[in-house]
C-alpha cells in the first residue's frame, strides 16, 4: 500500500463545457475542484479522470493504482461502457473505495453494487437543504457541526430506492419538506462506498468548506483497511489446518469445474 491515498476523481464533465453557469463555478470541471481541494490533504493524492477520455480515463494500470475512486455523473450515465463497470466493480471487490456524488445515484457502477434502481424523488427549485449528521460520531462527519446548510440546491427526496445503508451518516431535510439519506455507507466485497448527496453542478456546493471536508473524510474511511498481505482467497481444496480422520463420504470422488 503507497503512503499516500491515491483518488481518482472521475468526472462525465460535460455540464462544465455546455452550461456558461456551471462553467462560470467550475473553469476546469467540478473534479478539478474537488481534487484541488484533495490534494491540499499531506495523506492523499488526487488525480482527473473524464468520460471523453480514453477508456473513460479508467485504465486497467489507473484503476490497478487507485486506492479511492470518486464518481460525479449526470447526463450521461448510459455512455459509460459495461466493460469498464465490470472493471471497476471488480477493483471494488478487491477493495477500492468508491464515493459516489449527487446525481451518480444513477450511474450504471453504483446500481451494479446496490442492486436495486436507485430511483429517488427530485426538484430544483432552489430550496435550503440542512445535511443532518445523525452519527456524529462517524469518522465522514469528523469535524462537521450538527448539520451543513446549503442555500440552494436540488431537493432529492424519499423513498430513495438503494438496499438498507450499513452505515447511515447524514440525513437531508429539505426546504419543501422532504428527507433524504444523503450520506450512506455500503460494504461490497472487501470494499467501501459512501454515497452523498450534495453536489448539483449549478450550485458551489464542492466550494464549501464543510462539504469538503466530508469528501476528505470520506476519501480516508473508503480506502481499503485491511491488511493487503492478508486479503482472503477462494476455491476448494484448501490444505487442513489439523490432522483430520480421513472420511469416505463419496465412493467416487466428486468432479467439479475447472478442475
Ligand atoms: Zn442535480
Amino acid at each position: 500500500m503507497s503512503q499516500k491515498i491515491r483518488v481518482t476523481v472521475w468526472n462525465e464533465f460535460r455540464h462544465e463545457k455546455s452550461n456558461a453557469t456551471v462553467k462560470s463555478i467550475y473553469p476546469d470541471g467540478m473534479h478539478a475542484a474537488i481534487a484541488a481541494r484533495l490534494n491540499m490533504e499531506k495523506d492523499i493524492t488526487a488525480r482527473l479522470a473524464a468520460l471523453d477520455d480514453p477508456e473513460h480515463g479508467l485504465a486497467k494500470e489507473v484503476l490497478d493504482q487507485t486506492d479511492v475512486l470518486m464518481w460525479w455523473g449526470h447526463c450521461a450515465h448510459d455512455e459509460v461502457k459495461d466493460e469498464i463497470v465490470d472493471r471497476v466493480q471488480a477493483r471494488i471487490l478487491e477493495g477500492m473505495g468508491l464515493i459516489v456524488l449527487h446525481s451518480g445515484h444513477y450511474s450504471k457502477i453504483f446500481r451494479r453494487m446496490m442492486g436495486t434502481t436507485c430511483l429517488l424523488r427530485w426538484r430544483e427549485a432552489h430550496e435550503k437543504e440542512r445535511v443532518w449528521a445523525v452519527d456524529p460520531t462517524h469518522p465522514i462527519a469528523a469535524g462537521v457541526g450538527p448539520f451543513i446548510e446549503l442555500a440552494n440546491q436540488e431537493m432529492y427526496g424519499e423513498h430513495f430506492d438503494i438496499p438498507a445503508p450499513d452505515e447511515l451518516v447524514f440525513i437531508s431535510w429539505f426546504e419543501g419538506g422532504e428527507v433524504f439519506r444523503s450520506g450512506c455507507c455500503f460494504r461490497r466485497g472487501l470494499g467501501r462506498i459512501f454515497y452523498f448527496s450534495p453536489g448539483h453542478e449549478v450550485y458551489p456546493i464542492y466550494h464549501n468548506p464543510e462539504i469538503q471536508k466530508v469528501l476528505v473524510n470520506s476519501v480516508r474511511w473508503t480506502r481499503f483497511q485491511g491488511n493487503e498481505s492478508v486479503k482472503p482467497f477462494y476455491g476448494a481444496m484448501c490444505k487442513p489446518l489439523e490432522k483430520i480422520e480421513e472420511k469416505n463420504y463419496h465412493a467416487e470422488p466428486i468432479r467439479h469445474p475447472g478442475k
